[in-house]
């Protein structure tokens, strides 16, 4: 590319106020250091503690700090599309605002972009020896099922630190997902990619905002975003039953043509249970998948945007 290009900086906000000061810190020499025009998109997803404030703070000097607040706590993924969704630049970066993804590695991905022509550059987790126990298996055990989901394109280990291109940026605008999981729609595009190691550091302060909770909804709209794998499973799940209770028959009547007596009570109980599980499982696997159905049909958004500090700049300028 010939010219300078404008860089956007996506980064999703959720009452960060200890942490945000930090990162903002160590943000901004490097923006400033790449000699090229950017902006760097704050998307307060409805904090309820002092984060606007301070959001506001920062940005009266540092006038490329722009921001976009919700009415509500809208989650991650929604904070990462009205990001990008709203994001100018040619070259667009998302990143956390912990400091979990090192802002220092924005410069090495630009750089990989522009040489090589990458429509994307995956930040790729080296070492996640600073997150927990817990959240390493549970990590482990999603970007697993995801590749299984949606094959090897998907790089392993690459969350939501990433550069897009303009292009790359436009086709996602395109998709009209409502609950989009970026990590796996990006790789599903197809562009030419790339990929940046990075070691995952440490949450530089306060705590996370990904309980349990949002983790399992993380999964469960992956999981549906992406296969509708887990309706075939509860076919094979009936199919398994059905065998296991026509072998359960047979021995029946075998036993009863024997005149052996049937003990009954155990086999016809575990039958049941088994059964019921089977019909339970498959009915909450229907419930997934209707209950999406049913939200794409209402087509809500699925945020709202309260504030724009964009439209302060505009009214500013006298349009
Ligand atoms: N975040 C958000 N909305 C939420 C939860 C988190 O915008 O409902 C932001 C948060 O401020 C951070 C990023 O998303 O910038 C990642 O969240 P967090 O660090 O809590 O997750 P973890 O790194 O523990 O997976
Ligand atoms: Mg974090």
């Amino acid at each position: 590319m010939s010219t300078a290009p404008l860089l956007s900086v996506v980064m999703p906000i959720y009452n960060e106020q200890e942490a945000l000061p930090l990162t903002v810190e160590r943000l901004r020499p490097i923006l400033d250091g790449l000699g090229i025009d950017y902006e760097v998109v704050g998307v307060d997803d409805g904090s309820r503690d002092a984060t606007p404030v301070l959001m506001q703070k920062i940005r009266q000097d540092w006038p490329e700090f722009r921001i976009v607040r919700f009415a509500r706590n809208s989650g991650h993924q929604a904070a990462l599309t009205a990001g990008i969704h709203r994001a100018l630049g040619d070259y667009v970066v998302s990143i956390d605002a912990d400091l979990q993804d090192p802002p220092e590695k924005i410069p090495e991905m630009l750089e990989l972009a522009r040489e090589q022509g990458l429509d994307v550059v995956y930040g790729v987790r080296g070492d996640r020896g600073t997150d927990t126990a817990f959240k390493r298996r549970t990590a482990g055990a999603y970007y697993w099922l995801m590749r299984k989901l949606v094959g090897k394109r998907m790089p392993n280990q690459a969350g939501d630190f990433r550069l897009l291109s303009r292009n790359a940026v436009d086709a996602l605008k395109q998709l009209p997902e409502h609950q989009p999981v970026y990590r796996l729609l990006v790789p599903w595009l197809g562009f030419p990619s790339g990929e940046v190691v990075y070691v995952r550091e440490e949450r530089v302060a306060g705590g996370t905002h990904y309980p349990l909770s949002k983790m399992v909804r993380l999964a469960l709209d992956s999981i549906t975003n992406f296969s509708a794998a887990p309706l075939r499973l509860a076919t094979y799940l009936g199919l398994v039953s059905f065998v296991v209770c026509i072998g359960l028959a047979i021995h029946a009547t075998v036993a009863y043509a024997l005149g052996s007596t049937v003990p009954g009570w155990s086999s016809l109980f575990i039958g049941m249970l088994f059964l019921g599980g089977v019909q339970l499982i498959c009915v909450g696997l229907l419930g997934e998948y209707v209950g999406r159905i049913y939200s794409a049909v209402q087509a809500r958004p699925t945020y709202f945007v309260g504030y724009d500090s964009a439209e302060d700049d505009e009214r500013g300028r006298g349009r």
